[in-house]
């Protein structure tokens, strides 16, 4: 078998026989990207409305953010934390002051980030909280996404995530999201043991649900009144995607542990990262945490130059912008179409709700037309569909794309 030139068609059928079937895509084999579109292996032309759950903020393949890949690549890809190397300390000195904390820990994937964060905050709790051996407690909320490990799926509660992966680890407490008394209630029954709250300031797999405003800042305060650490995963929606560099900048909160993925490298790397403050990284000791690939040349280059787009193409204010038109638009289509239910979201980071219920093919058969009329968009929850498109987005290009969703509502209505 020869691998050149394969359709589409036998691209799936490669992925589907070879591949595990851990992933339900829709039926379009992308071969190129730039900026805000994607190409398939035909040539067709897609907006691109997912930018791989928000990693592509920056656009796909953008020359800055290539230019500095290829320019490392060239150098010192890979030392090891074995010894230092010219790249990982002005990357560390960047990130901290960028976003205001002392100290970085750098990863690779989100889902390392996140259980950096839980390894870091219990030991805090033991050595710093004085909490009692074995019995340190993170609350987490209801409808959370935070990776896929065993200790991260074992404080889901999606049934797909979860079942038979057991035995889960233990130490968590579900809250219910946006809900700042049973916060306050799990806190105060356990607060000698509970040594952080993990949230996300918008859910994003949840189907970009956003708490009511200052939900974030009631609980930053519960969490400081009992000595507890507020975790904001800020994975999905942090660098410029919600229309400010972090979604928590929206109430001006400061977290005592900042967890950043997916966009921190503009999709061309896994790059990922835990920053906090001195108090709180320091009980971190050498060989206690590490990664091989974590803190990495070519990541340290590749990351610094995709932030450096964020400030310089000031990708927040336009998410800001372009976010405001993207909703205005879908909410004057939806009274026109019966299947709409809603709008929500900040930034560009927004979800339309579909009038059906989520074991119903609507949105996934919706999103199919889509697809066909040259945008690509993926539900989640069965009746939510993602919308967010690379930020570097023009807004004559985000108008004509809104065009694309009526010409192709008009259709689906008949
Ligand atoms: C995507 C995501 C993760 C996991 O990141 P991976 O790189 O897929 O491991 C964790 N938290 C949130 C909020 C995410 O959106």
């Amino acid at each position: 078998m020869k691998y050149v030139n394969l359709s589409s068609k036998e691209l799936i059928a490669i992925e589907d026989q070879y591949g595990a079937h851990n992933y339900h895509p829709l039926p379009v084999v992308l071969d190129r990207g730039e900026g805000a579109f994607v190409w398939d292996v035909e040539g067709k032309k897609y907006f691109d409305f997912l930018s791989a759950y928000s990693a592509v903020n920056q656009g796909h393949s953008h020359p800055r953010i290539i230019n500095k890949l290829v320019e490392q690549a060239k150098k010192l890809t890979l030392t090891s934390r074995a010894f230092y190397n010219s790249e990982l300390g002005k990357y560390e000195k960047f990130l901290s002051e960028l976003f205001g904390f002392d100290k970085v820990l750098p990863m690779n994937t989100g889902a390392e980030a996140v259980e950096t964060a839980i390894k870091i905050a219990r030991k805090w709790g033991y050595e710093k909280k004085g909490i009692p051996a074995g019995e340190a407690k993170i609350v987490v909320c209801s409808g959370n996404f935070h990776g896929r490990t065993t200790t991260i799926i074992s404080f889901s509660n999606d049934d797909d995530a979860r079942k038979n992966f057991n035995p889960y680890t233990s130490g968590f407490i579900t809250v219910e999201y946006n809900d700042v008394e049973s916060l306050r209630t799990a806190i105060e029954k356990d607060k000698e043991t509970i040594c952080g709250f993990l949230v996300e300031p918008i859910q994003g797999e949840a189907g970009v649900y956003v708490p009511d405003e200052g939900y974030l800042t009631a609980c930053f305060e519960i969490c400081k009144a009992n000595n507890v650490l507020f975790i904001a995963d800020e994975i999905q929606t942090g660098i410029a995607r919600t229309g400010k560099m972090l979604a928590v900048d929206h109430e001006n909160l400061k977290p005592d542990m900042l967890i950043l993925g997916k966009a921190v490298s503009g999709g061309a790397y896994p790059v990922s990262a835990v920053l906090t403050d001195n108090e709180v990284m320091n009980v971190i000791k050498p060989g206690q945490h590490g990664s091989t690939y974590g803190g990495n040349p070519l990541a340290c280059a590749v990351a610094t130059e995709a932030l450096q787009v964020v400030i310089d193409e000031e990708l927040a204010e336009k998410a800001e912008n372009l976010g405001k038109i993207f909703r205005a638009e879908i909410e004057k289509m939806i009274p026109e179409f019966s299947f709409l239910k809603s709008v929500r979201g900040k930034g560009l980071l927004n979800a339309v709700l579909i009038n059906d219920t989520p074991e119903s093919s609507t949105a996934w058969d919706l999103c199919v037309e889509l697809m066909k009329n040259g945008l690509l968009a993926k539900p989640t929850h069965g009746n939510i569909i993602r919308f967010a498109p690379p930020l570097v987005i023009s807004e004559s290009d985000l108008k004509e794309a809104i065009e694309v969703l009526k010409r192709t509502f008009m259709k689906f209505k008949k």
